[in-house]
């Protein structure tokens, strides 16, 4: 077995670490999106700077856009608390397809919220109000979208009951490892989310894109397989996805945890609160100022790089300069995470401000009003 074998693990359900994201293109079959990118309509920087690096299937939405074919995008959040930099990641990218022309479904993952983090369905309503208001504060087209809870949608769970005469305990097992029943069905549930685009109430067969972060990967091999199995009864179209890499934890390890609340900030707290995460944060700088200034200092293991880099530099050239800066000792870390609290705070009041005007529509899509 590789070193990056061993160092390598997808799990949705849990901790997933990549040592090496070539390795997923040769061990996982994923394959690499920057051969595509060339053809993609309006990039966004995340694609640019392979943030979003890898895909399944993708050929297929390309094609989509290029000849105006109805086509869809896919993806959502599991409501156990507010926004973060990842959930933010993946709001982006729906909306960037939603631009492209697809009909954008987001779905609240409260089943999946009961079944992997044990929050009831009554808790996570609540939670799900905060995530609706900041996805429409981002800019997701109510006009052109749908919004709605796993635990409410009926199609959705239909086709999990469906998809369970299909699906052996040995295959659940091979995907996802020995879990509790409650976490397979959820799975078959995501499954049905994945593919309730194509359902005829919503114009029927299509390519459907899932943007999620690629611990999510084992979902969509799930879905793929299924949508493969129940070609004959519903017509469906293999679905896409596009995968981004995971950002570091503010504490420098692979992952941002809710379980360490100093390892990342969500959007909803004040802006002092995240500026004193930024403050305390890992770096890859040196111990003293001396060093640094010696033999400069390194941005492939720094939590502060990554959120430049993931988003709040909207020019490439500003990326590139930094890196410049910190492997050259020029920048130091103090400078670089003063500049970023300034970016973050900018961002995260202008945020707030918005999601505020939308807290009424979002009751009102999950039915509290
Ligand atoms: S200079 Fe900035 S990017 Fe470089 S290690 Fe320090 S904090 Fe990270």
């Amino acid at each position: 077995m590789s070193d990056s074998s061993r160092k390598t693990r997808l799990d949705p359900f849990g901790t997933s670490s990549i040592e090496d994201y070539e390795y997923l293109y040769e061990e996982f079959g994923i394959q690499p999106l920057k051969p595509l990118l060339s053809e993609m309509p309006n990039a966004t920087v995340a694609m640019r700077r392979g943030v979003i690096f890898g895909h399944r299937g993708f050929d297929r939405i390309l094609k989509a856009i290029k000849v105006h074919e109805d086509f869809a995008v896919m993806s959502g959040i599991k409501p156990t608390g507010e926004f973060h930099l990842g959930t933010l990641m993946t709001a982006r990218e729906v909306i960037y397809f939603q631009q492209q022309g697809a009909t954008a479904f987001y779905c609240i993952a409260d089943v999946e919220a009961y079944e992997d983090n044990n929050v009831p369905l009554e808790k996570s309503e609540k939670t799900a109000i905060g995530n609706i208001a900041d996805l429409l504060a981002l800019g997701f087209d109510l006009n052109r979208g749908y919004i709605y809870r796993q635990s409410k949608e009926e199609r959705v769970k239909d086709l999990a009951i469906a998809f369970g005469r299909r699906v052996t305990l040995a295959t659940m097992k091979a995907i996802y490892g020995e879990r509790h029943l409650g976490l397979y069905l959820s799975s078959l549930i995501q499954a049905g989310d994945i593919l309730l685009p194509q359902m005829k109430e919503f114009g029927g067969p299509k390519p459907t894109v899932v943007p999620v972060g690629v611990d999510q990967d084992p979902h969509l091999r799930l879905a793929r397989d299924l949508a493969l199995k129940f070609k004959r009864k519903f017509g469906f179209v293999s679905p896409s996805s596009i995968y981004h890499k995971l950002i570091k934890s503010l504490d420098g390890s692979p992952k941002m945890s809710k379980r360490a609340p100093m390892s990342y900030f969500t959007l909803e707290e004040k802006p002092e609160a995240i500026a004193n995460k930024i403050s305390n944060a890992f770096t890859g700088g040196q111990p003293t100022v001396k060093e640094q200034r010696k033999v400069g200092a390194n941005p492939s293991i720094c939590p502060i790089y990554d959120l430049y880099l993931f988003h709040f530099f909207d020019n490439d050239k500003d990326v590139v300069k930094l890196y410049d800066e910190c492997r050259t000792g020029k920048m130091l870390c103090g400078e670089c995470k003063s500049r970023l609290i300034e970016i973050v705070t900018r961002f995260v009041k202008d945020h707030q401000r918005k999601r505020l005007q939308y807290i009424d529509k979002a009751k009102e899509i999950l039915g509290f009003s």
